[in-house]
């Protein structure tokens, strides 16, 4: 039973007037238990769409989706419980430096993340390239491996705010995806449901990006940091560049072993830059570090001293993972071809868009198209060259790790389109765009 005018309701939204808390919240409580009509919440959505919510309104609805479903207590583990999430790219292994980093210098980090689908990946299949590592904890091992640990990297439970999976599904065949307000709600909905009282955006824009244009991307990330700011989280978003893949390599155990390496004080410099920006911020939102320099200063203070990296090997072996693949990274599954492209001409990598890359790493098996799809751990792409490099005609521009010669040949011609050449040296476009507070 509902006692309010759905009707009522979605005239206010589709007018621009707010609904209210109360209103809100039994909206998306009568629409999880059936007592709504999919017409009704289809036409709330439209209004949406078109004229956004009043951010009382979309707190209030972020926060009633995430009490859709059980929303963890943390409290036991401090008041500085951090989380980090981004909206997904290609080559974005970032979580996988940043976590170990935070929880080194003291902050716990309790993350839960999704799997890869369609050109991005996944922090959870990376994960599960390390032979044994359990991502599907229950909350009693989540909170036990926080515990000693500091620092948990789990898949997201089925019932994570569970009205987000019936609303998306409705917005799905709606035509009401693509909202900046609705999809701000179901990423915010499941970051309050985690529980962490520090959230960290990675916001991508380009075109390797889930929203390509650069104002897309940052009213998104505004969207966000309000509504975890109205919900007593403390949020602050990275904008970052996601119109070249991020490091070298793309594929899931090709992945693990390039955050090792990062972890180990290598790694590609993109990579590094990100990551410490990313995790400093959090030293500083946590209060550990009083700013950014100090934070900068922790965050590498931890990679040399080799704390960060013990860190990540302490949780992959606390979460059943074999820890001798983080100490010798050559054991993580490889495929068995690796197939060398030199570069056609000379000149300056003027252009290396992350979509060709991604469609082929994907065909070769790193990625799944459908929810379910199997992955192979070993395969992708390493790039010897990247975006601003000067490469000579002949010289390796980039490896195919491929299960078969045939697929190597297939994903040849689609990889090498993501790259343009110059004759002259270009300018690449910084990584970090802004800091979103
Ligand atoms: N990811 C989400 O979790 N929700 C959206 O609406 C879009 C992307």
């Amino acid at each position: 039973m509902i006692d309010f005018s759905m009707a009522r309701a979605i005239e206010r939204t589709r007018d621009g007037q707010p609904l209210g808390a109360e209103t809100v919240a039994a909206l998306i409580h009568a629409y999880t238990h059936d007592d709504l009509p999919d017409y009704q919440v289809a036409a709330w959505l439209m209004a949406i769409f078109w004229r956004g919510l009043t951010d009382g309104d979309l707190t209030a609805l972020t926060v009633a989706m995430a009490e859709s479903g059980a929303i963890l207590d943390l409290t036991a583990f401090g008041s500085n419980v951090a989380d980090k999430h981004s909206t997904g790219g290609v080559g974005d292994k970032t979580t996988l430096v940043v976590a170990p980093i935070v929880a080194a210098c003291g902050v716990p980090v309790a993350k839960m993340s999704g799997r890869g689908l369609g050109h991005t990946g996944g922090t959870i299949d990376k994960l599960e390239s390390i032979a044994g590592f359990d991502a599907a904890l229950s909350v009693a091992r989540f909170r036990e491996v926080l515990g000693t640990c500091n620092l948990v990297l789990a898949g997201q439970s089925a019932d994570l705010a569970p009205a987000d999976g019936k609303l998306y599904a409705l917005r799905d065949v709606t035509g009401t995806v693509e909202s900046i307000p609705l999809i701000a709600s179901s990423v915010m909905s499941k970051k309050l449901a985690i529980g962490a009282q520090i959230i960290l955006l990675d916001v991508k824009t380009g075109r390797g990006a889930f929203i390509q244009q650069e104002t897309g991307a940052r009213a998104l990330a505004a969207a966000m940091v309000r509504i975890g700011t109205l919900a007593g989280r403390r949020t602050v978003a990275v904008l970052s560049d996601m119109d070249r893949p991020l490091g070298r390599a793309i594929g899931n155990a090709l992945e693990v072993r390039e955050a090792v390496a990062a972890l180990r004080g290598g790694g590609p410099p993109d990579l590094r830059e990100l990551a410490l920006h990313e995790a400093a911020t959090l030293l500083v939102m946590a209060g550990v570090a009083p700013d950014e320099h100090a934070g900068m200063a922790m965050a590498t203070g931890a990679i040399t001293s080799g704390a960060a990296w013990e860190k990540f090997a302490q949780v992959v072996a606390a979460q059943g993972g074999d820890r001798r693949m983080i100490e010798d990274p050559s054991l993580l599954p490889a495929a068995p071809i690796v197939r060398t492209i030199v570069a056609p001409i000379s000149g300056y990598i003027a252009d290396l868009d992350p979509m060709p890359l991604a469609r082929a790493a994907c065909s070769l098996g790193a990625g799944r198209e459908r929810k379910g799809d199997p992955i192979d751990p070993a395969v992708g792409i390493v790039l010897h060259a990247t975006l601003g490099e000067y490469v000579a005609a002949g010289a390796p521009l980039f490896d195919l790790h491929a299960r078969t010669d045939a697929q190597a040949d297939a994903e040849t011609l689609t990889a090498l389109a993501a790259y343009r050449f110059s004759a002259q040296p270009v300018a690449v476009p910084p990584l970090i765009k802004e800091t979103i507070m």
